[in-house]
C-alpha cells in the first residue's frame, strides 16, 4: 500500500473521495511525528471541500435524566447510580435558551431529550416548543429524541425541524459491549427514516469507549456509508456511577489522529467538536483540531458536563480567521 497521506493527497484532496477502512486505520496508526502532517492535510481537505466557515450550535435538554436505556457512557441512564435525575424544561425556558444561543451567532439550536424514543407527551412538548421558538427566534431547529417511528419523523418534518441527531455512538462490532437495551441496527433504521424524509442527518459518536483502533476505523467508514450532513465527535468524559466511570480519557494524540482520520474519511461532512474535548484536548488541542479538520463547534454547556464559555470559542475562531457560518447561508 502506498503511504496513506500520499494516497489521501491524491484521492481525498483533489476528488473529495474519502479513505476506505484500511486507509483510515493507517492514519489512526501513524506515529506521533507524522501527526502534524496528517492534521495539516485534513485541514486542507476541510478548506477545499467545506470552506473556512465554522458552524456554531447550541444545545438544550428538554428532558434530562431517567432514560430507560443503558448506554454505558451515559449519566442520564436510569440504569446506573450516576447523579442526573429526570427534569423537564418548560416552553418559556426553551425559548430563552434558543434566544441566548442565537445571540452567540449560532445558526443551530438542537433540542435534546434523554429517552429511548419520544412518547406523546414529549412530542406535544416539542411541538409547542418548536412553534414558540420559530415565532420569536431566528435560528435553525434540530432535534435529538432517540429512536423514531415513521409517523414521528413525518411530524418533525411538519414542525419544521430541519436536522435530526441520532448517534450510532461506536462501531457496529463494538456496540453490544456499550449498549444492551437496543441494537445498532435499530439506530440505523431511524437514521434511514430521517434520511428518506429529507431532514438533514446528524450522526456521530464517542471515541474512547474502549474500542480498538481497528473498530475506530470501522466506525468512520460506517458513518461515511451513511453520508451524514454532520458528524458530532465526542470524546469520553468518564462519568461517576456509569460502567465506564473509571476509564481513562483518550490520549490527546489519539484524539487528534482520530480527527484527521475522520476528516479524511468524510471530506465533505460538517465535523463537529461535541463533548469531551476540554478534558481530552485542553485549549491547545482544541486549536489543533480546528486546524486539523474540525469545522463546527457546540458553544456553551453540553448536556451533562460543562463546556468552555461561548466567548472563549468565538474568540478562538476569530483568532484563527474562521468566520462563523451565517444563518442566511444555511437556509
Ligand atoms: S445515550 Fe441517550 S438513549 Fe442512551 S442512556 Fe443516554 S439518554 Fe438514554
Amino acid at each position: 500500500m502506498p503511504d496513506v497521506l500520499d494516497l489521501a493527497r491524491a484521492q481525498v484532496l483533489p476528488r473529495g473521495e474519502g479513505l476506505d477502512e484500511a486507509g483510515v486505520h493507517a492514519v489512526l496508526a501513524l506515529p506521533d511525528e507524522r501527526l502534524p502532517e496528517a492534521l495539516q492535510l485534513a485541514h486542507e481537505v476541510r478548506m477545499r471541500w467545506c470552506g473556512p466557515e465554522v458552524e456554531v450550535e447550541g444545545i438544550v435538554s428538554l428532558k434530562t435524566g431517567g432514560c430507560p436505556e443503558d448506554c454505558h457512557f451515559c449519566s442520564q441512564s436510569g440504569a446506573f447510580t450516576s447523579p442526573v435525575r429526570s427534569v423537564w424544561l418548560d416552553v418559556p425556558a426553551l425559548v430563552e435558551a434558543a434566544r441566548q444561543t442565537a445571540r452567540t451567532g449560532a445558526t443551530e439550536f438542537c433540542i435534546v431529550a434523554a429517552v429511548r424514543g419520544p412518547d406523546d407527551r414529549l412530542m406535544t412538548q416539542l411541538a409547542e416548543g418548536v412553534a414558540a421558538i420559530r415565532a420569536e427566534v431566528d435560528i435553525n431547529i434540530a432535534a435529538s429524541l432517540g429512536m423514531l417511528t415513521a409517523d414521528q419523523v413525518a411530524t418533525l418534518v411538519d414542525l419544521g425541524v430541519h436536522r435530526y441527531n441520532h448517534n450510532l455512538e461506536t462501531a457496529r462490532s463494538y456496540f453490544p459491549r456499550i449498549v444492551t437495551t437496543h441494537t445498532w441496527q435499530e439506530r440505523w433504521d431511524t437514521l434511514r427514516l430521517v434520511r428518506e424524509s429529507g431532514m438533514e442527518v446528524c450522526c456521530g459518536g464517542i471515541l474512547g469507549l474502549g474500542e480498538s483502533v481497528a473498530q475506530r476505523a470501522e466506525f468512520a467508514v460506517q458513518l461515511a456509508a451513511l453520508d451524514p450532513h454532520e458528524v458530532p465527535l465526542n470524546f469520553l468524559t468518564p462519568r461517576p456511577g456509569t460502567p465506564l466511570g473509571d476509564r481513562p480519557p483518550l490520549d490527546a494524540r489519539d484524539a487528534l489522529r482520530a480527527i484527521a482520520a475522520f476528516r479524511l474519511a468524510l471530506p465533505r461532512t460538517i465535523l463537529r467538536y461535541a463533548g469531551g474535548r476540554e478534558l481530552t484536548l485542553g485549549d491547545l488541542g482544541t486549536r489543533d483540531g480546528l486546524l486539523g479538520g474540525i469545522n463546527a463547534v457546540i458553544v456553551g454547556n453540553y448536556l451533562t458536563t460543562l463546556g468552555r464559555p461561548a466567548a472563549a470559542d468565538l474568540d478562538l475562531l476569530d483568532e484563527l480567521r474562521m468566520p462563523v457560518k451565517a444563518l442566511s447561508a444555511t437556509l
